[in-house]
Formats: C-alpha cells, sequence, structure tokens
C-alpha cells in the first residue's frame, strides 16, 4: 500500500508532514486541518497531475484510487480503504505516527488550507455574530478568503468527533 516512506520516522508533528487528498477525500482533509497539518485537496480527475503537484510541493498522496499505486512517482502514496472519515483519519495518524498538539489544532482555513493569523478583536465588530463578540476574545482570519475563526466556532464538535473516532490519540 505504500511506495516509499521513511522508516526512521517515530513520530510526526505539523511542521515535517504535508499531505495532499484526492476530490473524494475533502472531509479527511479538514480533518488534518483541523489538527493543524497543511493538507491540499486536488480538485480535479486524479492521475499524473496530482501526483506532480505532490512531488514538487512534497506533499504525501492520500488516495482512494487504487490503480495510483501502480504509477512511477518519487514521492509516499498512502491507499486509503475505508469510506467513514474517523476510521480514515485514524489509519493517516497511525501510518504517519502523527502528533496531535493542542496548540497545532485550529491553525489552518478549513476552506482553503491558509495559515491563520491572528485579528483584533475591535477589526471583527461586523464580521461575526454579536454573541461572538461579545463572549469571545481572540480571532483568527484567513489571509486568503477572510473567513473568522474564533474558539467556540469548532473544538466541542470536534473534541466529540476525536473522542469517538480517535481516542487513543486525544491531545
Ligand atoms: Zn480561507
Amino acid at each position: 500500500m505504500i511506495k516509499k516512506h521513511q522508516n526512521n520516522v517515530k513520530s510526526s508533528s505539523p511542521g515535517n508532514l504535508k499531505f495532499i487528498t484526492d476530490a473524494s477525500l475533502a472531509r479527511l482533509a479538514k480533518w488534518l486541518r483541523i489538527l493543524g497539518y497543511d493538507t491540499a485537496v486536488f480538485t480535479r480527475e486524479a492521475g499524473r497531475e496530482m501526483l506532480r503537484q505532490a512531488e514538487a510541493e512534497d506533499r504525501i498522496v492520500l488516495t482512494r484510487r487504487g490503480d495510483m499505486i501502480e504509477r512511477q512517482f518519487a514521492c509516499t502514496l498512502f491507499l486509503i480503504t475505508d469510506v467513514i472519515v474517523g476510521k480514515q483519519l485514524d489509519a493517516v495518524i497511525k501510518k504517519f505516527y502523527l502528533k496531535i498538539e493542542r496548540e497545532n489544532m485550529f491553525g489552518i482555513c478549513l476552506e482553503c488550507n491558509q495559515k491563520l493569523q491572528p485579528v483584533k478583536r475591535e477589526e471583527v465588530r461586523d464580521l461575526v455574530p454579536q454573541f461572538v463578540f461579545e463572549n469571545c476574545v481572540q480571532y483568527n482570519q484567513c489571509s486568503s478568503c477572510h473567513r473568522i475563526y474564533w474558539m467556540g466556532t469548532h473544538p466541542r464538535n470536534v473534541l466529540k468527533f476525536m473522542e469517538r473516532h480517535i481516542p487513543n490519540h486525544l491531545p
């Protein structure tokens, strides 16, 4: 299932691993972004072009396409066999020894995979719901789509999902 993999890696953090998924794994990609891992989604038909992007950007390929492992290329490729996103995430975490740490979570835009930047509270007054503005002090913004994120946007649902699907990897 694996083409090439560094066997000496015992634990991987967001600084040294990047992924690219095919379009059918877009939900898995969002979860990897939540955990802090730079994950591109290849939205066109998975094939040679996706592998070229993976090579150029040094990304690990995550795909559901069995025929992809037949192809010649220089990157690591991991075939995802499960259809349930929680199990897909669990498989990737185990395969690549992903480290999950709170300080790395929620730092990437779920929509465009860009790093979020802190933004001042007074700058978001008209951009977030009133109750959020009143209750939250810290905000981050995506420099690409300008979406605003605040603590409370996801964390409770995220933790529930993690407790259910990846209980052995909680931060
Ligand atoms: Zn964005």
